[in-house]
């Protein structure tokens, strides 16, 4: 080891804790990731259960998903098992389904991008926000409505669509070595482009043979075992767990960081920041998950690179941000972003209120620290509900000032705030309506002037328990919290079938505004 700096180098040999030296029991191993591990083993490859998993059982925790690492290419993967599906253009993933809609990821080792990869990806993260803006700006939304599991992170990040190469360059098996050992898979994609090559020079040399042909595809990044744990991102998530042997094997130093509790980026954190700012993300989220210290270096670079994380697809960042949000630990990685100044860079003049203002950062913590309690203790509130806390101390004092048509108003506020992270379209403007219902509520709760003509709004019941957690600090544990507290406050039951009005016809125009006459 180098003692100027004590990390492991990528020539090292890997610390391994044999079955007697860790904690991992098969026990505690999902029984439908242990089946694919032993086949994947039991026909001459290498197979390990990686990332997440490997860091949550070594702490004793239960792990969020089962990863599993192999040397076996994705077809070979997909021949062993009849319910895999591959997914991902460039470096395909296999999704083993498995019954009640259970998936274990199985995927190639695979090496760190190279310089070109990486200008590559950055091109397309790039290209990808454009095109979202230029949707935004075309449709009038805050974002493209991409789904929940919108695929597209860089080439690092595990389980992900890569966006860069065209089908068909996965047709060829690995090599001998690569089957049986380390190195690196070489695709059809080289073959097709060393052909693509010999044509061009061959005696007829025409142009014409060549109209269809692609150009040539550089080979798929696989690697060894080795490579694969230094192309992650924290030294904690490298760690692996051999089904051959039961030992845990670390080539990064996670082992050592687990023990002292301390997150730490794999490499330089500049190299590493820049090639995929969400890390900034991922570390603030570990840490505060496990409640880790962040490694001095890990944590100095965040404050260089905390800009770019507003260059990265917004679908992916809002998908970042989900993630946090039904975590149960919502509130202090809300309070880590805070410190490390990355709110305004991910929530735009929302976050900058966030930093700014002690009074709303406040609220926003009790509010995070209700919803976490509650999904800890088993619930799933609703995204509207879960949005609607996020935005409900911005949204709070921006309400009071409307006169309009408050729904359409919050909901522009909320798209020209430059949020990095794009909520979906119908996401946001479920949630603003809960919101507007919600701060009829409060109101109503004061001067007892309830329009009761909103229990039959949709997001009524969203709007009730919000309300109840803002002026009573629980969710209620009734349908209706909210009628509870008004019956409770002014003594009458609202009625259960208000009057129907009759409906005027509708203006055609943007996003529709149920509460536009009402609140
Ligand atoms: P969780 O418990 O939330 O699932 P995780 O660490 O398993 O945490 P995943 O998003 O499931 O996170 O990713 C699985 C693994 O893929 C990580 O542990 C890490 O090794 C690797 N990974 C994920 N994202 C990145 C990234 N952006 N850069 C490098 N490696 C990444
Ligand atoms: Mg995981």
């Amino acid at each position: 080891m180098d003692p100027e700096n004590p990390r492991p180098n990528e020539l090292e040999a890997p610390a391994i804790l044999d079955r007697s030296g860790h904690r991992i029991s098969r026990r505690d191993i999902d029984p439908d990731a242990l089946k694919v591990l032993y086949r994947l083993s039991s026909h001459g490859f290498t197979a390990y259960l990686v990332g997440g998993a490997v860091r949550d059982m070594l702490l004793g925790r239960k792990p969020v998903d089962f990863d599993i690492g192999t040397n076996a290419h994705p077809n070979q993967i997909k021949k062993l098992f009849r319910n895999a599906f591959l997914i991902g253009r460039r470096f395909r993933l296999a999704h083993v389904k498995f019954q009640g809609g259970k998936t274990i990821e199985v995927s190639t080792f695979r090496r760190k991008p190279d310089e070109e990869e990486l200008a590559a990806e950055r091109e397309e993260q790039e290209a990808k926000r454009t095109r979202e803006a230029e949707r935004a700006e075309e449709t009038g939304e805050n974002s493209s409505a991409a789904p929940l599991d919108d695929q597209s992170a860089p080439i690092e990040a595990e389980g992900r669509a890569e966006p860069v190469e065209p089908e068909g360059e996965q047709t060829s098996a690995p090599s001998a070595e690569s089957a049986l050992g380390p190195g690196i898979v070489i695709s059809a994609a080289e073959t097709a482009g060393a052909a693509v090559e010999a044509s061009a020079q061959g005696p007829a040399a025409e142009p014409t043979p060549l109209r269809h042909a692609r150009p040539p595809l550089k080979p798929i990044a696989y690697g060894t075992p080795r490579e694969d744990s230094f192309r992650r991102d924290l030294t904690i998530n490298a760690l692996f767990y051999d089904i051959a042997t039961y030992s845990v094997i670390d080539y990064v130093g996670g082992l050592e960081d687990l023990e002292a509790g301390r997150v730490r980026i794999i490499g330089d954190p500049d190299t590493s920041y820049t090639e995929d700012p969400v890390r900034i993300w991922r570390v603030l989220r570990h840490a505060s998950r496990l409640g880790f210290a962040i490694e001095e270096k890990t944590a100095d670079a965040i404050s260089r690179h905390r800009d770019k994380l507003a260059v990265c697809a917004g679908s992916r960042l809002f998908e970042e941000l989900n993630k946090d949000m039904k975590s149960g630990n919502s509130r202090p990685f809300f309070q880590s972003a805070r410190i490390h100044g990355v709110l305004p860079k991910i929530l735009g003049a929302v976050g900058e209120l966030y930093e700014a203002s002690d009074d709303r950062f406040d609220k926003l913590t009790l509010l995070l620290g209700a919803l976490d309690a509650s999904i800890n203790s088993g619930g799933s509130p609703p995204s509207e509900v879960m949005y609607g806390l996020l935005l409900w101390p911005w949204a709070e004092p921006l309400l009071a000032d409307i006169h309009g048509d408050k729904p359409i108003v919050l909901y522009n506020a909320f798209r020209t705030s430059g949020s990095a992270a794009l909520i979906p379209k119908t996401l946001l403007l479920e949630t603003v309506n809960t919101l507007v219902i919600a701060d009829h509520m409060v109101q109503a709760l004061v001067d007892g002037k309830m329009r009761w003509a909103l229990k039959e709004r949709p997001r009524y019941p969203e709007a009730s328990r919000i309300t109840s957690l803002l002026v009573e600090g629980s969710f209620g544990n009734c349908e209706d919290p909210f009628a509870m507290i008004y019956q409770r406050r002014f003594g009458a039951r609202p009625r259960a079938h208000p009057r129907r009005r009759k409906r005027r016809p509708q203006k055609a125009g943007p996003p529709s505004t149920p509460l536009a006459t009402a609140a």
